[in-house]
């Protein structure tokens, strides 16, 4: 082969070089503007326009503003409705600030909706809660359970999920995130897994427990919460309001109590309501309950028992991962350093 042909034949791979090359932005650019329903999503998006409000505020979501300086896990999420026979689309995102608290993406989203909208839109119009995400498959935390449960028509609303690398849309529904208390098994007192007294003792530590805690805003749902720890000992929290309406959750009181005194491993929590009542456990509580269990879960421990007391003597029984189906916990994000913080810290005791 001699110079010349060797020129040609460079020319003629760089042209095909460039046309593949073309030809592959082309497609890229085709590929990424499209969303595409999966298979099992396509049940629940029955309606075209449903399905197109779904796409737009997938788009907008991938441009929502976040600030997650902690943990640097973003949350993109929009929702778009008709109004005024024009399409809106809402965007909301998560913020995080110094101590590990922050806006969530679901709150924020329908905060903004309620801003620009008010609230009979969010409970009216809002179908869908459309996350943009680099994997699918996480839920919300328990207290955006509780805010979409207040603020939305949540046994219509979906939880969509746009997957950024494929550009797949996983459509499930909110409702598959709740298990209203109702739900949780009836048990009678000898199949729950503490001795009697145990069982006695704790049903009148919650009972006590719920005389007191603060009731100022709290109508009608004031619930106590009693727990007893593998070490043997007993805590117990109420329910406590203030006019900031910054709650403090008695199963979220009284982990924190175990806690200071380095107990990180309880066998069993009761909660107790006013005589008669079944108790309400909020999507919150159940949070912070599924945490610590989830310390169990690394110790190789059972989980926490939940039992609810309605004070004649009836029970119903599960575990907050019953109760909080599909959720999260930093035994998911940060499975090592919980491993070696329990190893240090509850190892002292
Ligand atoms: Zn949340």
């Amino acid at each position: 082969m001699n110079r010349l042909s060797m020129r040609l034949g460079g020319g003629i791979f760089l042209v095909a070089a460039m046309l593949v090359l073309a030809g592959w932005w082309t497609l890229r650019a085709e590929t990424s503007s499209k969303w595409k329903l999966n298979k099992e999503s396509e049940a629940l998006v029955t309606d075209a326009k449903l399905r197109d409000e779904i796409f737009d505020a997938l788009g907008a979501a991938e441009k929502a503003g976040t600030d997650p300086r902690l943990t640097h896990f973003n949350v993109r999420v929009a929702t778009a409705f008709e109004k005024e026979g024009k399409e809106r689309v809402v965007v909301g995102g998560n913020t995080e600030y110094e101590i590990p608290e922050g806006i969530h993406g679901e709150t924020s989203v329908l905060n903004h909706v309620t801003a620009l909208y008010g609230p009979e839109t969010t409970r009216r119009d809002v179908r869908f809660l459309a996350f943009f995400a680099t994997q699918c498959g996480a839920s919300s935390c328990g207290d955006c359970r509780d805010y979409q449960l207040a603020t939305t028509d949540y046994e219509r609303l979906l939880f969509v999920c746009g997957q950024s690398s494929d550009r797949t849309v996983k459509v499930t529904r909110f409702a598959d995130q709740i298990v209203c208390e109702r739900n949780f098994p009836e048990v009678e007192a000898g199949k729950i897994p503490l001795a009697p007294e145990e069982l006695r003792g704790l049903v009148k530590s919650a009972e006590e427990a719920r005389r007191g805690g603060v009731t100022l805003f709290t109508k009608g749902r004031h619930t106590g919460a009693a727990a007893l720890s593998f070490a043997g000992k007993t805590y117990r929290a109420a329910g406590a309001d203030d006019a900031a309406f910054h709650y403090r959750y008695p199963i979220g009181g009284l982990l924190q109590q175990a806690m200071t005194e380095r107990d990180y491993f309880l066998r069993a929590i009761v909660v107790s309501a006013e005589n008669g009542d079944w108790p309400v456990v909020n999507y919150r509580d159940r949070q912070y309950g599924y945490e610590a269990s989830s310390f169990n879960r690394a110790a190789g421990k059972a989980p926490i028992v939940l039992i609810l007391s309605n004070g004649r003597g009836q029970y119903r029984m599960t575990t907050f991962e019953s109760a909080l189906p599909n959720a999260f916990s930093t035994a998911d994000f940060m499975p090592e350093a919980l491993k070696n913080f329990l190893a240090s810290h509850a190892g002292e005791k």
